[in-house]
């Protein structure tokens, strides 16, 4: 493989680390970051690791006006040895260009991108967390830079990973979320940008959210923008249902954005021998199969939760109680096996970790 020459300038004022059971998700950030320049003349360049800091942009810089660019979560884990371990980190940047793509901007080299995370990790490594299920997660971004006022993909950009220390995600073992069905707003229509990773599709997802937090919900489960019958994904996780002992979850359609938790947790199932289906689910199916007594389990996945499980599914001014609230043996067993792989303290099969 190449080796990519990345300047790294050290920074000579390091921060405090915060406490472990202090740990808020995405509010401290380690002592450097990484940084690539684009140019349209040049292409990526001046690739280099810096002390973490402000950045200065003119105020006519693309990003602010209509909202070009991309990221990526992803997590680095520290094992009982001290080792550093990444999940599935070619997946990530495979989909960050897919994401760049979809928004007209051009692609980045994957292996310089993993070449820059390991060698950012390595400088701030004192910063992962050793605390049980305490982790380092990662954003890489990407924004556009050119100062100009029409609508056109910018000539310029930067690609910035910057990285923070994050607490366990539950306290006390895995906890049920409530969440309510979204009868009114949509996150994404086939032929958007719902399967990009675009700051956009966050941005117009907030007043649902809002308004279901108001309601006492965590999450919102949407469905498709279209038909407004077919259940997409939960708040920012994908979401699977067990129904009469049958694991499904939406298929990919164009709009919903395709996890890589998804992903895996479709090939630790079928590894299994449990029977899991891809295909289109309506709020309508999950409501009989509750009424039914076969709505056994429902669960969200993403890399912020691993899993979320659900507890309780609101919709139409009714409630439904998935599994009496508690967690289900699915949801616990994919949890612990995931966490369990991503941490090193289980055997990797699949060759997942980096
Ligand atoms: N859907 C959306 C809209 C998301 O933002 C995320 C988080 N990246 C996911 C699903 C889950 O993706 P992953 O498993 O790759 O974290």
């Amino acid at each position: 493989m190449t080796t990519y020459n990345i300047n790294v300038t050290l920074s000579t004022a390091k921060k405090e680390k915060p406490q472990a059971e202090k740990l808020q998700f995405g509010k401290t950030f380690t002592d450097h970051m990484f940084i690539l320049d684009y140019s349209v003349d040049i292409g990526w360049h001046d690739a280099r690791i810096i002390p973490y800091q402000n950045i200065s942009l003119d105020p006519a810089s693309a990003i602010f006006h209509y909202g070009q660019s991309v990221f990526e979560g992803l997590k680095a884990y520290l094992t009982k040895k001290e080792q550093v371990l990444l999940f599935r980190p070619d997946q990530n940047f495979k989909r960050f260009n897919q994401s760049n793509d979809r928004l007209c901007i051009p692609h980045i080299d994957e292996d310089l991108a993993l070449q820059a995370l390991k060698q950012l990790i390595q400088v701030d490594r004192e910063w992962i967390p050793k605390a049980a299920d305490t982790s380092l997660y990662i954003r890489p971004f990407i924004i556009s830079t050119e100062s100009y006022l029409g609508v056109a993909p910018s000539t310029h950009y930067q690609f910035i990973i910057i990285l923070s220390p994050v607490g366990s995600y539950y306290k006390e073992g895995l906890s049920p979320i409530k969440i309510s069905v979204e009868n009114e707003f949509v996150r994404a229509v086939a032929g958007g940008t719902g399967t990009a990773k675009t700051g956009g599709n966050y941005a117009s997802s907030l007043k649902a959210q809002q308004q279901s937090g108001e309601k006492g919900y965590s999450q919102v489960l949407w469905l498709d923008g279209v038909e407004r019958k077919y259940i997409e994904e939960v708040g920012s996780m994908n979401i699977f249902f067990k129904i009469d002992g049958e694991v499904v979850t939406p298929m990919i359609n164009g709009s919903i954005l395709e996890g890589i938790t998804r992903k895996s947790i479709l090939q630790l199932l079928r590894y299994w021998g449990v029977p899991v289906t891809e295909r289109r689910i309506s709020i309508d199916e999950i409501k009989q199969a509750y009424v039914d007594g076969k709505l056994e389990e429902a669960f969200g996945t993403g890399t912020a939760a691993v899993i979320a499980p659900v507890g309780e599914l609101f919709w139409n001014n009714e409630k439904m109680t998935i599994n009496n609230g508690q967690t289900g043996e699915v949801s616990q067993k994919l949890y612990d096996t995931l966490t369990g792989i991503q941490t090193g303290a289980l055997e990797d099969p699949f060759g997942w970790v980096v």
